[in-house]
């Protein structure tokens, strides 16, 4: 289940294989639009938000958002690969490299410069070590009033938060994912925030995750034993896990 590090990551393990290498194949079968040709050079690889990004040589871009299915696999040029071929979204191989993104649900192809696709509409993304205390206070100026935590996952408020963090910021800050944002304070907000955004960027750095109440329904809550609950929330009927005692 990506989130934001975890695309990070993912762009990290890709960038000293793919950029400044010379194109040698590039497929992806269901995106329309101009494609990089052999020979183009691949300039960057990034991670904003939710989404990956690869620029080539000549002004196109590959974006692609990985939801709940894909994934980004890199394997050696003769290495067999861990998923079937008909699932392969995009293929970018280089000179001993062949990076494929698996059943991703957006692969896009912009013969725009990366750096101005329209990602506008994307919060700050939490990922960043770049986050400000502004960033911070303009994405609380984005929250509805819907349900925290389905507000927490709106990646026009602030980009980068998956079901994990978002479950996990919750419990850390004490509050009831179905309470609804326009009744949380606003230093509960930046709080909310700031933890998310800590949790992210550590684990971009690889710290490893130990969930409080992810994943973990009916289990005793490790802060009081009170058995963790679950239900989906929102539209997109995202599961959230909480506390009941510790979380209000
Ligand atoms: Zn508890």
């Amino acid at each position: 289940m990506p989130e934001g590090d975890t695309i990070h990551r993912t762009a990290n393990r890709l960038r000293p294989a793919l950029v400044g290498q010379t194109l040698v194949r590039f497929d992806a079968p269901r995106a329309a639009g101009k494609r990089p040709r052999p020979g183009a050079t691949v300039e960057s690889v990034e991670a904003v938000g939710k989404h990956l990004l690869i620029r080539f040589s000549g002004g196109v871009s590959l974006r692609t958002h990985m939801r709940m299915t894909g994934s980004w696999h890199l394997y050696r040029t003769d290495e067999r690969w861990k998923q079937p071929a008909h699932l392969a979204r995009a293929v970018v191989e280089v000179e001993g490299w062949t990076a494929v993104c698996f059943a991703a649900p957006v692969v896009e192809l912009e013969s725009v410069p990366a750096s101005a696709l329209n990602l506008a509409h994307l919060g700050p993304d939490l990922t960043s070590d770049a986050v400000t205390d502004a960033d911070i206070e303009r994405a609380i100026d984005r929250m509805t009033d819907a349900e925290i935590g389905v507000v927490l996952l709106d990646q026009r408020v602030a980009s980068g938060i998956g079901n994990i963090w978002k479950n996990e910021t919750l419990f850390i800050c004490g509050v009831d994912p179905f309470r609804a944002a326009g009744d949380v304070n606003r230093d509960t907000k930046r709080a909310l925030l700031a933890t998310a955004s800590k949790l992210l960027r550590a684990s971009v750095k690889g710290a490893p995750r130990t969930a409080n109440v992810y994943g973990r329904a009916r289990q005793p809550c490790r802060r009081c034993g009170t058995p963790i609950r679950s239900q989906r929330q929102g539209e997109q009927a995202r599961t959230a896990y909480w506390c009941p005692t510790c979380q209000t």
